[in-house]
């Protein structure tokens, strides 16, 4: 892999050959001029690394190109320049072609072995392991509070500044731009587990979880995906310049810098840091985001719809940062907690949207009152939902409680500490007047 063998390891050579290289130790070195020298060396071989890399991804994108531009004769632009407004509502095979994800797909999940080979072997930094798990976590919630619960669903607003960073953030995730997974997840709602929902989980859970992503959509979704109105994306520009920008936005979030900054910041290994933080963390945050699509849509239980096929699975919420709750979630698509009474270990997301919310850019959140909660899940649901007070039992419980708490002791009817309430709804037999 590396492009210049030749001059690094000359560079080594002389190296090796100098008295007092880099390899004494920076504090046992007393000339400054050998400090200057060693300092040239070290970042003439990081510089030399990181060409190496680039040359390593200008060929894998020669690959894809080469390709998608033999084996498709539907390409029509690349992703730099402006789509062509017909682009925009093509079909997903169109816009990331079946052939490509396969291959994309084969090469991701190869290099991911290759870092959970690193991970089992012990051969990463504790540091590496640390930063993936962040880097993952960013990106869910990229998704989840990004593309799902503003774009898709409108379940808060946000402001600019927001929009760009969920945006960035969602672009590291690598599951389609947020204009795509936007198309693709109304149509999921609105035709759920029949032809036209793109990952239908009632064609087996392979299917609904990575199947959808390597065949050739259903005629059903092709002919439904034009109907869906992306109007409010169209205007929003974020959106429309992260689809424009989106291979190259995603090569350097995804997949090089995580692997530049472990290898930078503490010495992480150029290859472990690439396979573990890249490609492993990005396979493994890619199958969490597709358990939405198969394992809740199939293992837990109903408690507000048990007529359709989401369900409540807090294995798959963990993984997502919150968006397990898919009963609820299917039931009510427009709450921003995309959830009912759950703490934010379970629903990270909400708590980012939460903490947005105190500065004034995540607004009008909204959710559902427990009375309408209850009406449906009376309604609909498979009975495994108590009905819970709403905010009127509350209140009257709280009046209930200070009522109590001024209640002192009394002497008889006389005294004028009585109870109100006593005195009205006492009964009275043979009343004299
Ligand atoms: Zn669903
Ligand atoms: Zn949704």
């Amino acid at each position: 892999m590396s492009p210049n063998a030749t001059d690094s390891s000359t560079i080594l050579r002389e190296e090796r050959k100098m008295p007092n290289g880099c390899a004494k130790g920076w504090s046992s070195m007393s000339d400054s001029a050998e400090k200057q020298q060693c300092w040239k060396n070290q970042a003439f071989l990081k510089v030399n690394e990181i060409v190496g890399l680039v040359k390593y991804y200008c060929l894998r994108a020669y690959i894809v190109f080469w390709h998608e531009l033999s084996m498709n004769p539907r390409v029509r632009s690349s992703p730099f320049s402006p789509p062509p407004a017909d682009e925009l509502i093509l079909s997903a095979d169109d816009i990331f072609s079946t052939r490509r994800r396969r291959l994309f797909f084969t090469s991701i999940h190869l290099l991911a072995l290759g870092g959970l080979y690193f991970c089992v072997t012990g051969q990463v930094k504790l540091y590496t392991v640390l930063f993936a798990l962040a880097v993952g976590t960013m990106s869910s919630i990229g998704v989840t509070a990004g593309s799902h619960r503003l774009w898709s669903h409108h379940a808060y607003k946000a402001k600019l500044p927001l929009r760009i960073i969920l945006a960035l953030f969602q672009t590291v995730g690598v599951q389609y731009s947020i204009y795509n997974w936007v198309r693709d997840h109304r149509l999921h709602h609105k035709y759920t587990d029949t032809d036209a929902d793109p990952h239908n989980s009632n064609r087996g859970f392979f299917y609904s979880h990575v199947g959808w992503a390597l065949m050739m959509p259903h005629p059903a979704f092709e002919s439904k995906v034009s109907t869906v109105d992306m109007s409010d994306m169209e205007s929003d520009w974020v959106v429309m310049w992260q689809y424009k920008l989106y291979a190259p936005l995603a090569a350097i979030l995804s997949y090089v810098l995580p692997t530049v900054v472990p290898w930078w910041l503490w010495g992480e290994d150029l290859l472990v840091a690439h396979l573990v933080a890249a490609q492993l963390r990005q396979v493994l945050t890619l199958h969490s985001t597709f358990l939405i699509n198969s394992a809740a849509h199939m293992w837990g239980v109903k408690p507000y719809d048990k007529n359709i096929n989401p369900t409540e699975n807090m294995f798959v919420s963990v993984a997502t940062c919150g968006d397990g709750w898919h009963n609820y979630h299917h039931t009510f698509p427009w709450d921003y907690k995309n959830a009912e009474l759950l703490d934010y270990k379970l629903n990270l997301s909400t708590l980012f949207i939460d903490a947005f919310s105190l500065i004034g850019w995540a607004y009008d959140l909204k959710t559902v009152p427990t009375e309408l909660v209850n009406k449906r899940a009376l309604r609909t649901g498979d009975g495994t939902r108590k009905p819970l007070p709403t905010a009127a039992d509350e209140a009257r419980t709280a009046a209930d409680a200070a009522a109590a708490a001024a209640c002192t002791n009394v002497y008889g009817w006389t005294d004028n500490d009585l109870p109100d309430e006593d005195r009205q709804m006492a009964q009275i037999y043979k009343k004299s007047d």
